[in-house]
């Protein structure tokens, strides 16, 4: 894989169990790996059952830490996913898309990351939008990059074991070091952090038989968060944004409206075959939680509460926990 770090002589290989096989923990453990670590991932959610197998996913700082420390993993992920777009079975792909905004003054922090980032001409907002911005950037079809992902994993020696991890404790004769990439549950194990909470997103999988190429987010939308990411074969129809809401249960009520909102941005998708409903619970936090942690039967890098930004945000999080482990 590309721009994978090389292994340091000078650093002692260590014994890391990495809790998670979602996006962060699947990221975390390859680059380890690729660091000359001995890596076990733990997680009793295989990669498709977790919650970022329903990502969108778009590469965008969604519901995510407004700080310089996330804007560096936002540009070594971006980095990275560009590299990555070039190899076809990663599933990912550099799409053209329109960022809404509802007012002129709105947060465009992002913009200086995504260097092709414009503002869109006033011809292309609609009349329930004040402005917005063009920008190519990544977008992953992530059961595809998550089974690709583990496959590099695997690949670079990163063994996988399905199981339920109770307490630091249990790991002991396994590991030497502990990354714990729990999304949600994060702060169970740690015993001092009870900050994390759901943010329940639910979406609509649509055949693309439309041939949609560009992408549309509408965040501040007057009816709802809203936004249409076209994939390779299907295309992504959010969402919601409920925070505290542990309904893992699709509500057709709020899917009747979320594609009504998409319809009425962009027509073309009236009539595109409804292939899938699915909810997911992206694990908020008001910052994220990336640093060791003390006090535990084995030394911990805490690498959870990503929000709706955890794809986005991957790589340059693997990277920094493999720094934090490295010192
Ligand atoms: C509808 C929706 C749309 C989204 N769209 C985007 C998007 O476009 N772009 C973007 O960047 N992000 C998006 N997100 C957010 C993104 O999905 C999350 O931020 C990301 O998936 C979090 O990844 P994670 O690896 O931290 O957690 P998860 O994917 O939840 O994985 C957690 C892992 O930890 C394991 N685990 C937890 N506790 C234990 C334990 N005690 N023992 C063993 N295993 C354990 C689980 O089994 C699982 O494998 C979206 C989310 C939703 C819901």
């Amino acid at each position: 894989m590309l721009s994978a770090p090389l292994p340091d002589a000078a650093q002692p290989s260590r014994k890391v169990a990495v809790i998670g096989a979602g996006v962060i923990g699947l990221s975390a453990a390859h680059e380890l790996a690729a660091a000359g670590h001995q890596v076990t991932v733990i997680a009793d959610q295989q990669p498709l059952q977790t919650v970022s197998s329903v990502a969108a996913a778009i590469w965008f700082p969604y519901h995510s830490e407004n700080s310089e420390a996330a804007d560096l993993l936002l540009a070594r992920s971006l980095a990275r996913f560009q590299e990555l777009a070039s190899i076809k079975e990663t599933g990912i792909d550099l799409r053209r898309g329109l960022n809404l905004e509802a007012s002129p003054d709105e947060d465009r922090s992002w913009a200086k990351i995504v260097t092709n980032a414009a503002e869109a001409p006033a011809e292309d907002i609609p009349r329930i939008a004040a402005a917005g911005m063009r920008a190519t950037v990544p977008v992953i079809t992530m059961p595809t990059y998550l089974s690709w992902l583990h496959g590099q994993a695997a690949a670079k020696g990163v063994k996988f074991i399905q199981r339920t991890v109770r307490s630091f404790g249990e790991l002991e004769d396994e590991a030497d070091v502990v990354v714990l990439a729990a999304g949600l549950r994060g702060g169970e194990l740690t015993g001092d952090d009870d900050t994390v909470y759901p943010i329940r997103g639910q979406v609509i999988r649509l055949a693309n038989t439309a041939g949609l190429a560009d992408w549309l987010c509408y965040d501040e939308h007057p009816q709802g968060v809203s936004y249409i990411i076209p994939r390779r074969d299907d295309i992504i129809i959010g969402g919601t944004d409920v925070a505290n809401d542990y309904n893992p249960e699709v509500d057709p009520q709020t899917a009747t409206e979320m594609l009504r909102r998409a319809i009425g941005l962009v027509p073309q998708l009236a009539g595109c075959e409804i292939l899938e409903h699915k909810v997911g619970l992206r694990p908020a936090r008001e910052t994220i939680r990336l640093e060791r942690v003390d006090g535990h039967a084995l030394p911990v890098i805490a690498a959870y509460g990503h929000g709706g930004a955890g794809v986005t945000l991957s790589w340059g999080t693997a990277q920094r926990v493999v720094e934090l482990l490295e010192g």
